[in-house]
């Protein structure tokens, strides 16, 4: 591309400039295998999969690149690609070719031949019913890491409750409210794993900081207490972050299996996460991680996931007449409402709303914000009927670590 403006300005006729590459994954591996043999004399050592997952992602990120530019994808801005520090980026690799399997001891790849596993796999990639279509191996934290794509036929399920809906309110000071439209709720704690930690990786990191590291351009070596001080904090941060993803896993699968709608916000994670103050708590809950696994986890149980639109009065609407508040400080935990009387705690008045939002609307993926507005004040009638914050519970949900209220 550089080339290619350079001899334009010098003004070469459009017919002699050096031809222009089509963004394809298939364009780039002809053109790297055509230059290889000079620009990488070194080639024949390494599987062909390395230098192919480098041009796919390449052609994956120009797309996204001209997409964002324009208009074509949503979300926030994608820059132009940059190349990547050897000492910086999770180095990565993915086979899509080849001799690619596992048993419960060895994962098989290719060029690579057997690696010995530390954990034992998923059953279904052992006894035969999922069919593996590419494995991608990571160095992350210290370890190597070996992820497999497969293909499995699944069987149609349904939730225990089809009928059930409920509403999330993601929280930080318990992980989520459940509130059931039938007036049944439960709070689920937050396990706030980093937190339990968090002394502990002070003092390593305290550890690490007083020893000889490598600088940021990579040029020092760092010392051999160095690496053994940095493991021993790595291996900290590797705990925290399967103890977040094992509570998530669980708490996304018994909803996702236990009821037929189940509503959500949808929450501005990055524009929470530079609020200072709650980045470090709302990181560690994993409000965004909640939301991608019931997506997908309610589609398998053949339930619904509604997602609430982003500007949703959920915490400032009445969840008993409808009644919607200019303003609710983020201090003012309990919800007060001035027309009806009614008194509850914020996050369970939330999730009372977003429980009824779904009631009150069809199958729509996504609520607009206005139509979602008005949908919630006809349910807010009908939630009349409950008296708000009475002791109907049901304890037969079988949420692991949830309180009935
Ligand atoms: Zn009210």
């Amino acid at each position: 591309m550089d080339q290619r403006a350079a001899e334009i300005s010098y003004g070469i006729p459009d017919e002699l400039l050096t031809p222009a590459i089509s963004w394809t994954m298939y364009s780039f591996r002809k053109a790297w295998n055509e230059a290889k043999a000079v620009a990488a004399p070194w080639w024949a050592e390494y599987s062909k999969e390395a230098y192919a997952s480098g041009l796919t992602q390449l052609a994956t990120a120009l797309k996204n690149w001209r997409d964002s530019r324009s208009g074509k994808r949503t979300g926030q801005a994608v820059g132009f690609p940059r190349f990547k520090l050897k000492r910086k980026t999770i180095k990565s690799c993915r086979f899509t070719t080849g001799t690619i399997g596992c048993d419960d001891r060895y994962a098989v790849l290719p060029r690579i031949g057997r690696v010995r596993l530390h954990e034992t796999p998923a059953s279904k990639l052992l006894d035969g019913t999922a069919r593996i279509m590419a494995a991608t191996i990571r160095f992350e934290r210290g370890r190597w890491f070996v992820s497999f794509t497969v293909e499995q036929n699944m069987h149609a399920q349904a939730p225990n409750r089809p009928e059930a809906v409920v509403g999330l309110d993601l929280g930080i000071k318990s992980l989520a409210i459940v509130a059931e439209s039938g007036g049944a709720l439960l709070t689920v704690p937050n396990p706030k794993h980093l937190e339990a930690s968090l002394r502990k990786l002070g003092r390593l990191s305290r550890r690490v900081a007083l020893r000889v590291g490598p600088d940021s351009r990579g040029d020092r070596v760092p010392s051999k207490r160095w690496k053994r001080a940095n493991a021993q904090r790595n291996r900290v941060h590797y705990r925290v972050a399967y103890q977040r993803a094992d509570a998530l896993h669980k708490f996304t699968t018994a909803v996702a299996g236990e009821y037929g709608t189940v509503v959500v916000e949808d929450l501005n994670v990055v524009g929470m996460l530079k609020n200072r103050q709650l980045a470090r708590r709302i990181g560690d809950a994993g409000f965004g991680e909640i939301r991608r696994q019931l997506r997908y986890k309610t589609e398998w149980n053949g339930g619904r996931l509604v997602v609430a639109d982003r500007w949703f009065p959920s915490s400032k609407t009445c969840s008993g007449c409808g009644v919607v508040k200019a303003k609710l400080l983020l201090s003012e935990r309990d919800y007060a409402c001035e027309s009806c009387g009614l008194v509850m705690d914020r996050d369970e008045n939330a999730a009372r709303n977003l429980a009824a939002l779904a009631v009150a609307a069809s199958g729509a993926e996504t609520l607009n914000g206005r139509g979602a507005d008005q949908k919630t004040r006809a349910a807010g009638q009908v939630a009349v009927k409950r008296l708000p914050g009475s002791p109907e519970c049901e304890t037969g949900t079988a949420l692991p670590g949830a309180v009935s209220v």
